[in-house]
């Protein structure tokens, strides 16, 4: 006969982001009896240092362009200024009501919720750092996140991350943001909305690498009209300290000064120090932990959701990897999260909103694709005087004529992205888009008017 060994918790969650939080509540309510442990604050990179003060942030850069327009539709407008305190203030204060919101939901969902680092010391057994207790469990969940990489640049440790951007003492009045992924056009857009003379040095030929092509361009090409600097197939070598700021040396010998350097050259999975040895739990590159599509580690007691594993790092993506989670392991209804035809928008000025295949992609998974597209002016922009073309391609699988990708560059693509991201999860084909009536008037209805194929491919 074998007995059951008893455990302290069912359930052991190392990280109180989005997605450890998703599943220590979902399991808690379903009868489990749960723990969750967090070292820094409840609601992880997206609500203190990632999509909520970013967005709320990139508002705040959107009035200086809005000022802009404003005087082309009669509207007599001055700025007097802009108060970084304030903002950085008002920020703060809703990051710490969403942070006790996180923390009040666990409380109600009858959720253990330690402010505490914990580490794994064995398969089923944590240990809390500070308090300095052993705590047993049947199952750990380990969603601890990522943290900002720094290249190993010589003065690295001058530069800041998007970490330290959201509490600067000051608005800096030069910034030079390294990279050319989310976070740096992001922020380079940022920056240069509020008025810093901003600088974006990335060390390929165009940003957004895996993107379409043609928004790397549209992008790269209007955040230069809107003043940002953009230094191409620049590769940072060196950092130095100056007497009036920093001087950031370039592999081609190039250099420039600058007030503020920020490194956004990607972000690493949170492990180191974590113990995950002890367990046996396997890691693969930067850290991560490899898991199966259960989120099920090497350790069979031990799993992982969120961006600590590297799989698709969004915030919705992790909440539905611990709902997964929980339905595998405590609903006994084995669940896989599916990564394809995911939307998503990179909150840059102008906006970039895509769900589906880039050009390149489709071409290689179905060989033969049309390719609709259309460049146009916004009617916004035609009294603003605002010169910015939005730009939209759809992708077309000849065959099937099933919408493969959807690719927008333009004010609001993220919002209208989201829609076509049910359109294309249900199939939709180029003549459910025709099929569907224009809403007028509106950028969006560009969308289903674009009757003529742009070309076809090969
Ligand atoms: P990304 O991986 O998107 O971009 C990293 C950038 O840094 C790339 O341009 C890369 O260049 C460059 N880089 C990497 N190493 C070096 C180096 N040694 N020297 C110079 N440049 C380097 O990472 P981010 O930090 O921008 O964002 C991390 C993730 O967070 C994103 O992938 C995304 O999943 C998520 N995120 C999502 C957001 C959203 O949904 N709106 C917003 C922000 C983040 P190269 O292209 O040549 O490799």
């Amino acid at each position: 006969m074998t007995t059951e060994q008893s455990f302290d918790y069912d359930l052991f969650v190392i990280g109180g982001g989005s997605g450890g939080v998703r599943a220590a509540r979902l399991a808690s309510q379903g009868g489990a009896k749960v723990a969750v442990a967090e070292e820094y604050r409840y609601g992880g990179t997206c609500v203190i240092r990632g999509c909520v003060p970013k967005k709320l942030f990139v508002y705040a850069s959107r009035f200086h362009g809005e000022f802009e327009d404003a005087r082309g539709f009669g509207w007599d407008v001055e700025p007097s200024g802009f108060d970084w305190t304030k903002l950085r203030a008002a920020k703060d204060a809703e990051i710490s009501r969403l942070s006790q919101i996180y923390l009040t939901n666990l409380g109600k969902a009858g959720v253990t919720a330690f402010e505490d680092r914990a580490v794994v010391t064995g398969p089923n057994e944590v240990k809390l750092v500070n308090e300095g207790r052993t705590i047993t469990a049947k199952t750990i969940l380990i969603a601890v996140g990522g943290t900002p990489f720094k290249p190993e640049i010589e003065g690295a440790e001058f530069g800041i991350t998007s970490n330290e951007a959201f509490d600067l003492e000051a608005l800096p009045s030069h910034v030079t943001v390294i990279g050319g992924g989310y976070i740096a056009v992001e922020f380079a857009s940022i920056f240069n909305g509020l008025g810093s003379k901003t600088t974006l040095a990335y060390r390929g030929p165009s940003v957004l690498r895996g993107f379409d092509e043609d928004v790397r361009a549209g992008l790269t090409e209007a955040m230069e009209t809107r003043g940002v600097d953009v230094r191409l197939n620049a590769s940072p070598k060196k950092i130095e300290k100056t007497n009036d700021g920093l001087r950031l040396h370039f592999e081609d010998g190039s250099s420039l000064e600058t007030g503020l350097v920020m490194f956004a050259t990607g972000r690493v999975p949170l492990t180191e120090g974590l113990g995950l040895e002890t367990a046996g739990v396997t890691l693969g590159r930067n850290g991560k932990i490899e898991v199966d599509e259960f989120s099920q580690s090497s350790c069979p007691s031990i799993y992982a959701v969120g961006d600590v594993t590297d799989r698709v790092n969004l915030t919705p993506i992790a909440i539905r990897e611990g709902a997964a989670f929980v339905e595998t392991v405590f609903n006994d209804n084995p669940t896989k999260v599916d990564h394809s035809q995911i939307p998503t928008a990179v909150f840059s000025q102008p906006e970039v909103g895509t769900v589906g295949l880039t050009e390149e992609q489709a071409l290689e998974q179905v060989g033969a694709i049309d390719v609709y597209k259309s460049q146009f002016n916004p009617m916004r922009n035609t009294i603003s005087s605002r010169v910015e073309r939005t730009l939209m391609k759809i992708i077309v699988d000849q065959a099937s004529q099933k919408v493969l990708g959807v690719h927008i560059l333009g004010p609001d693509s993220g919002e209208m992205t989201q829609a076509l991201g049910i359109a294309l999860k249900m199939g939709a084909t180029k003549a459910d888009f025709d099929a569907t009536v224009a809403l007028h008037p509106s950028a969006a209805e560009e969308l289903v008017t674009m009757k003529e194929k742009s070309y076809s491919r090969p």
